[in-house]
């Protein structure tokens, strides 16, 4: 339990660095520096399809508010590369887009949340994901000491431009930059525009595999969702348009959510 609990923090600590680190960067031309300073953020979750733009986001609203994303997605990923314990579960799950126990995901996301780097505010992007999830983060939450309650933004983009964000994405293994041959290609086909390095596609990010997470979606995380709205304090935001344009709205909406208008 406790080697089990150790090799979760250690993938925890290296993504979280990672995120400190962004936390810290100037923010980009496109972000949206000029607003949304004057709140606390609080606890934020980022909800929606895969290919919706929930790490994007994160990455604006982390950069403004200077707290951490913490993206499930990344930290099973680290674990998977680093052969923990947790990665060696996990692996053949997410090959092609099937979930992993709530049991771990909740613990690895428990470890993650104890780091102080939280206390002002986090974004979830990738969780809850699964309603047993969200009533775990629920109750987590509830017991934090000065824990703002959680606000939820849910990112919508139609099906076909889904399909083609998610099957036209290429990483970059170096810089982490994200391309996509259909939308946003690299001036080089295959290589970073960065560092050069031969980009790579992710596992999960076929056709076939889309489906599959689709489906997931639909029958898993769409109740979620609901159960986000229902609670109040959860906005709508359409996320095919420019980054900054959705950033823009994403923030203000939190913004709004917060001051309890
Ligand atoms: P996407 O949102 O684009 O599907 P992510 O990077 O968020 O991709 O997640 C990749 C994979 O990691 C998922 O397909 C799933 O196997 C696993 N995963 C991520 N978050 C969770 C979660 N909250 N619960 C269970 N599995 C998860």
């Amino acid at each position: 339990m406790v080697e089990q609990a150790s090799s979760l923090t250690g993938a925890s600590v290296s993504a979280c660095s990672e995120s400190a680190g962004g936390a810290l960067a100037q923010p980009t031309a496109h972000s949206v520096s000029s607003v949304g300073h004057a709140v606390t953020p609080g606890p934020i979750l980022l909800l929606g399809a895969p290919g919706v733009g929930k790490g994007t986001q994160a990455r604006e609203l982390m950069r403004l508010w200077a707290i951490p994303q913490i993206s499930t997605g990344d930290l099973l990923r680290a674990n998977v590369s680093q052969g923990t314990e947790l990665g060696l579960a996990a692996k053949e799950i997410m090959q092609c887009g099937n979930l992993v126990p709530d049991d771990l995901v909740n613990r690895m996301v428990a470890i993650r949340l104890a780091q102080p780097d939280t206390l002002n505010g986090f974004i979830l992007d990738g969780f809850p994901r699964t309603l047993p999830q969200a009533h775990w983060l629920d109750a987590e939450l509830a017991v934090r000491p000065g824990a703002l309650p959680i606000v939820a933004v849910s990112l919508q983009v139609d099906y076909n431009l889904l399909l083609r964000r998610i099957t036209g994405r290429r990483n970059c293994p170096v810089c982490q930059r994200i391309y996509n041959v259909f939308l946003q290609p690299p001036q080089r086909d295959g290589f970073c525009d960065v560092d050069g390095a031969a980009l790579v596609q992710r596992a999960d990010d076929t056709e076939t595999c889309f489906q599959g997470r689709i489906g997931n979606y639909q029958s898993l995380t769409a109740p979620v969702i609901e159960h986000y709205r229902a609670q109040g304090r959860f906005a709508e935001v359409h996320g095919d348009r420019e980054v900054a344009a959705v950033a823009a709205e994403v923030i203000s909406a939190v913004e709004r959510m917060r001051s309890g208008a």
